[in-house]
């Protein structure tokens, strides 16, 4: 099973505390992501580590599922976000703060014109459908195997599901219907849709490197082509980077891989770990909010707090470039675990960019959802719960996330404690 949580082998504190916590609670957590993660309850953070109730101390690779992307509990952006709150949270009117986050991240991107605030990345994508549609007077929308795009009806799928059918109970499976499913980086797959449905399909939205699921790179030339079938049909090119959105650096996979959407979404990384997210996009398409035209509503966007969180993040990305010191951590994270692996006579497979990478086991070209189903993930979600009890903090579906606080100690802790972990688990 991919469940992480041996409740008997949980320490005393945290035990007890899941205990009360689950009376109040639905199975203890409030997302259900975390139903399948550790149990450990958590007193605080700072910088790349966790330290529990029951006084074990972790080095985090989870980051929240990535939003600390500057660790816990940065200095520089508490002070800043606590102090501007100060001034009350939300007026139900407008605030200079909302203009200089918009115009520091629009300008950190570089391509983008225009940008609304939200507070989940769920809700931006949502929005971006909704104005695709509206933009093109058509429904139907492309996406893709194994990319994740919120828990909504219309665009939740089952883990390690490769054809439609609803993920969850009480989710309507005709949502579902003005969607095509189409293997990942796999261009005659999309082209064949396009010459079939092309005057009906509104968008294409993808992870443009799909870290959700094997943390897969694109394939040289797949984006650009992509790029330009989405011209040739008029359809809307949403890049959903979430996850990679200032990451992979300022202006997230589009500017890694140079391929410009149309629209984007992003979260996580963009505000150093409180709830924002955004829809950014060329101004002929998000104009259409402004007319009133097309509705993107939300009692809390563009709060006091999210757009002091989002304009301190995303200066100090643009004025520290962590982005080198990162990727240095990253890749002796990875070549680490790569050697520990060998010397311990395991198929240990690393793959993916030093910021965010996916360990597993197994072999082969992983080149989409299919060849990563190939793959032992099982095992190594049975691995990750005995890395969480030598005080590595990792995620059972195997990506592994870097942050800037993350120096020397944490790497030799890390590499430490994963070889203290395969002695034992072996
Ligand atoms: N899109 C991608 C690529 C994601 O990874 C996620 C969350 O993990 C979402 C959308 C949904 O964002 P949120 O959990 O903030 O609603």
């Amino acid at each position: 099973g991919d469940v992480m949580v041996d409740a008997a082998r949980l320490p005393v504190k945290s035990r007890s505390l899941r205990q009360r916590g689950r009376l109040r609670t639905p199975g203890g957590v409030h997302s259900n992501v975390r139903l399948a993660g550790p149990q450990r309850f958590i007193e605080y953070a700072q910088g790349p580590w966790l330290f529990d109730v029951d006084g074990q101390n972790y080095v985090d690779y989870l980051l929240g599922q990535g939003p600390n992307f500057l660790g816990h509990a940065p200095p520089a952006l508490v002070d800043t976000v606590n102090e501007a709150c100060k001034r009350g949270l939300i007026y139900g009117g407008q605030h200079k703060l909302e203009v200089e986050a918009a115009e520091v991240v629009c300008e950190a991107l570089g391509w983008a014109d225009m940008v609304r605030f939200g507070v989940s990345g769920t809700e931006s994508v949502q929005a971006a459908l909704r104005l695709a549609r509206a933009a093109t007077g058509r429904t139907k929308v492309v996406r893709f195997e194994g990319h994740y795009h919120g828990w909504l009806d219309n665009v939740l799928m089952a883990d390690g599901a490769t054809g439609w059918g609803v993920a969850s109970a009480g989710q309507v499976a005709g949502h579902l219907d003005d969607f095509f499913l189409l293997p990942w980086n796999d261009i005659d797959r999309l082209a064949d849709t396009l010459a079939w449905q092309g005057d009906k399909i509104a968008a294409v939205i993808m992870e443009p490197i799909m870290i959700n699921a094997g943390v897969i790179e694109p394939k040289p030339g797949y984006l650009e082509t992509v790029r330009s079938l989405c011209d040739e049909y008029g359809v809307v090119l949403i890049f959903d980077e979430v996850i990679s959105g200032f990451r992979l650096g300022l202006s997230g996979a589009a500017g890694r891989y140079g391929v410009i959407p149309d629209l984007a979404t992003y979260g996580k990384a963009m505000a150093g770990g409180w709830p924002v997210s955004a829809l950014a996009g060329r101004a002929e398409l998000m104009a259409l909010f402004g007319t009133g035209k097309v509705n993107h509503s939300g009692t809390f966007n563009g709060s006091v707090m999210a757009t002091a969180a989002t304009h301190a993040t995303v200066s100090f990305l643009r004025d520290h470039q962590p982005y080198d010191s990162i990727a240095e951590h990253g890749r002796a994270l990875m070549d680490g675990l790569r050697e520990i692996g060998t010397r311990h006579g395991l198929p240990l497979r690393v793959q993916g960019l030093p910021m965010a990478f996916h360990v597993s086991f197994g072999d082969g070209d992983v080149t989409d959802y299919r060849s990563l189903q190939q793959l032992n993930l099982a095992r190594y979600t049975s691995l990750a719960a005995s890395l969480v009890e030598h005080g590595l903090w990792v995620a059972g579906r195997g990506v592994w996330y870097v942050s800037a606080a993350h120096g020397a100690d944490e790497l030799e802790a890390a590499l430490t404690r994963f070889d203290k972990t395969l002695t034992d688990w072996a």
